[in-house]
């Protein structure tokens, strides 16, 4: 069995003249990966990548750090991508990004809202990038999402109670490189923690490469990295690891697995 990464930007500029060998390269590694998007054009690239590989699979939406620049046509075209294309598993990533200081958060919080609520109507799962936002980002799942939509949190990297409270309202975990850093201690805690059938792992490349791969652009086949990490944290069979999170991102983003 392969892991499964669950966050990749394969479309990415930094992976300009190889996005096809890292792609291949990590085929070769990886059961299945998810693309998630940032904005109308890097959607439209997310299923365009996801329509030529059946292991490639899109979400579309816009990222909280480019909420200022989104017009009507640019979510029509979003929600009509969603719509159409049978490679798109869920909507993101959206959510809520408090550590910048230059993108209004009264914005952010208007079209995570307007996400929440497109995933409700068109029955898809979330993809939520969360940076220094945790308890908004909870309250405002609980009230919107709660029993009407699922999805993620990716890149995880707040509180053991957050995360439960997360999990209680019907949310997955995710976690990428950070837990591979010896010093990373409090998250690596959380993920030692957390119950193995509400977790994903991922790479977020290429941004966030593993302890081993510092320095370096990350790919995808560094999720196992990720999964060794978590594998030892909780002191079970890597196997046990890359079965049940990958079992848990088939099942939440509706993808069988042959
Ligand atoms: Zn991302």
């Amino acid at each position: 069995m392969l892991p499964v990464d669950s966050h990749a930007h394969l479309y990415d500029a930094m992976y300009a003249g190889q996005t096809e060998n890292v792609i291949s390269s990590a085929l070769g590694r990886v059961g299945f990966i998810i693309c998630p998007s940032e904005d109308r054009k890097t959607s439209e690239q997310s299923v365009q990548i996801a329509s030529g590989e059946s292991r490639i699979f899109a979400a579309v939406g816009i990222h909280p750090l480019h909420t200022e620049h989104v017009s009507g046509e640019d979510w029509k075209q979003i929600l009509s991508l969603a719509h159409h294309s049978p490679k798109v598993v869920a909507l993101g990533e959206t959510g809520l990004d408090f550590f910048s200081k230059n993108c209004d958060r009264e914005l952010q919080k208007y079209w995570f809202s307007r996400h929440i609520q497109a995933a409700g109507e068109l029955h898809l799962p979330l993809i939520i990038h969360d940076r220094k936002a945790h308890g908004e980002i909870l309250s405002l799942l609980q009230k919107q999402a709660h029993g009407v939509v699922s999805g993620v949190i990716h890149g995880y990297s707040g509180s053991l109670e957050t995360a439960k409270a997360l999990i209680n309202t019907g949310f997955y975990i995710s976690f990428g490189g950070s837990i591979t850093y010896p010093g990373s201690r409090r998250i690596r805690q959380v993920a030692s923690t957390l119950p193995l059938d509400r977790i994903l792992i991922e790479t977020d490349s290429p941004y966030q490469a593993p302890f081993e791969k510092h320095g370096e652009l990350n790919v995808p086949e560094n999720v196992w990295y990720v999964a060794q990490a978590l594998a030892k944290l909780k002191q079970m069979p890597v196997s046990e690891v890359i079965e049940t999170t990958g079992h848990n991102a088939a099942k939440l983003f509706g993808i069988s697995r042959n």
